[in-house]
């Protein structure tokens, strides 16, 4: 897995010098508590680093600084324990550029009924003061997140975990680096966009490759190293020979284990963390990259076919996002291919020609060498499998000329109700929520493309709260859409959104 940074979030507690010494004592010591058991809970997956109670206009504005310069800070989560007047945060609020989260909690869950007094008012005054601060952060229009609930409670660090892997996925989103070594599909609109629009609204950077450059790379590519490779593909996948010559077969396979190790080397060579192909220009490559692709796509790098640099984009972004997560299911980018328009059974067949990403297959994972219609190469090797089953969300980025719109559908993927066994592809099967015919109208109204970036770990609020913080619009296609309020949300977007 291409390595993500080791990120830290910072807690940062808001008091003001009111209330004495012996309460800034008890502010200072509640706060050391709670990022301490937050810690230790195993529920986040990244460290929170205790911050001094911030008191002045001064410390609040060093400290947002600090956390903007900080290349190992993806965010700061702040909490104001007493009443902290909320001009003091203007100034430092203005001036900060990461991710923030309000989490409005207090240190104690219960009432203590029995002493409770004016004091311990005083001190303990989250309900108030957070609606101060609350207050300065909307009224100066700044996005945030905000998480409510007694920080004990594993359903809320739960919340602070999930938008940690939105920050994470806001801070990195601009170190994506997307090779483009073929141009989008002639004709083609969906995959089309304003790159230099990305690079100001994501950060993205993608730049185009002439095809033989990285062909050099793979023909670097020594034949001990191509054979090593061979052997594991040999050793953890199936090899489905079908009728074919294993001598041939494996000659196949060798024209991918080749580009695999070239295009890799040559990615990181460059520093490219998501690569860019299309069938119809592929130089002197013997094969389209299937198996090549499918193994990069596992390793972290994005992915996108027909020049699709979005999707390539989206697809790193989210496996960035997800990064060492514990029983991840797996993050691929897919295409929406044929139906199975039968009553209650509906669903969208997901595939592509080649390109699925392993991660998401469940049970075996075959090699096939079949002839590709397209691309007038050699039969091409491909990892075919079947996909997990679950909740999953497709995600598309589109660009309506002058913005971009994020659409994002919840997806429940199941097994075929039959194998296929004439198809050569991987495969993923799910119908989108609600059900298969509002899924599809509201995704079409949206404009969505037929190409997606899909996951089985994250959730619609994960990639809506990373499209708010990107400055975009995001429409969500789920259980509770209904076409007339979907076509309303879609006016309001085409208003707030016109001249932004
Ligand atoms: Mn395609």
């Amino acid at each position: 897995m291409l390595a993500v940074k080791n990120y830290k979030f910072w807690f940062c507690t808001g008091s003001q010098d009111l209330y004495g010494e012996e309460c800034l004592k008890n502010v200072a010591e509640h706060s050391r508590i709670m990022v301490e058991k937050l810690n230790a809970s195993g529920i986040l997956p990244y460290e929170v680093v205790l911050k001094p109670t911030l008191i002045t206009n001064e410390l609040i504005r060093r400290t947002f600084n600090e956390a903007n310069t900080d290349e190992e800070c993806a965010g700061v989560i702040t909490w104001m324990h007493t009443f902290s007047p909320a001009k003091s945060w203007i100034l430092g609020l203005q001036e900060y550029r990461k991710p923030l989260l309000h989490l409005h909690t207090q240190f104690n869950e219960e009432l203590p009924y029995d002493t409770i007094d004016m004091d311990f008012m005083n001190e303990n005054q989250s309900a108030h003061g957070d609606r101060e601060y609350g207050h300065i952060v909307s009224r100066m229009g700044i996005e945030r997140k905000v998480v409510v609930g007694h920080w004990s409670d594993p359903a809320v660090i739960g919340r602070i975990a999930s938008w940690m892997r939105t920050a994470v996925g806001v801070v990195e989103s601009s170190h994506i680096r997307v090779m483009r070594i073929a141009d989008n599909m002639r004709n083609v609109a969906v995959t089309e966009g304003d790159k230099v629009e990305a690079q100001i609204k994501f950060g993205w950077e993608v730049d185009a490759y002439p095809v033989n450059d990285i062909i050099e790379s793979v023909q670097a590519v020594s034949e001990s190293d191509t054979n090593a490779l061979l052997d594991e593909y040999y050793d953890r996948y199936e090899i489905l020979l079908e009728g074919r010559d294993p001598e041939e077969f494996r000659r196949h396979a060798a024209v991918q284990a080749q580009i695999e190790i070239g295009f890799e080397r040559f990615l990181e060579e460059k520093n490219y963390q998501a690569i860019v192909t299309h069938f119809g220009d592929l130089g002197a490559l013997k094969q389209l990259p299937g198996l090549a692709i499918q193994r990069l796509m596992e390793k972290g790098y994005g992915f996108g076919a027909e020049g699709d640099w979005k999707v390539a984009a989206m697809v790193r972004l989210m496996k960035v996002m997800t990064a060492g997560m514990k029983d991840a299911k797996g993050t691929s980018m897919l295409e929406d291919y044929t139906y199975n328009f039968t009553k209650g059974k509906e669903g969208i067949l997901e595939a592509h020609m080649l390109e699925i990403c392993p991660s998401i297959a469940d049970g075996p994972i075959a090699i096939r060498c079949k002839p590709l219609s397209m691309g007038d190469r050699e039969d091409p090797a491909r990892l075919v499998f079947t996909s997990k089953e679950g909740k999953g969300i497709a995600v598309s980025l589109i660009d309506l000329g002058t913005r971009f719109r994020l659409i994002i559908n919840d997806v429940e993927c199941h097994k075929t109700e039959r194998p296929m066994p004439a198809l050569p592809v991987a495969t993923n099967f799910w119908t989108p929520q609600p059900d298969l015919g509002t899924g599809a109208e509201a995704w079409i109204l949206a404009g969505g493309a037929h190409h997606t970036a899909f996951t089985y770990d994250l959730t619609a609020e994960q990639m809506g709260d990373w499209a708010a913080a990107m400055g975009i619009e995001a429409v969500y296609i789920d259980k509770d859409t209904k076409i007339r309020d979907f076509k309303r949300d879609l006016m309001v977007g085409e208003i707030f959104y016109r001249n932004r």
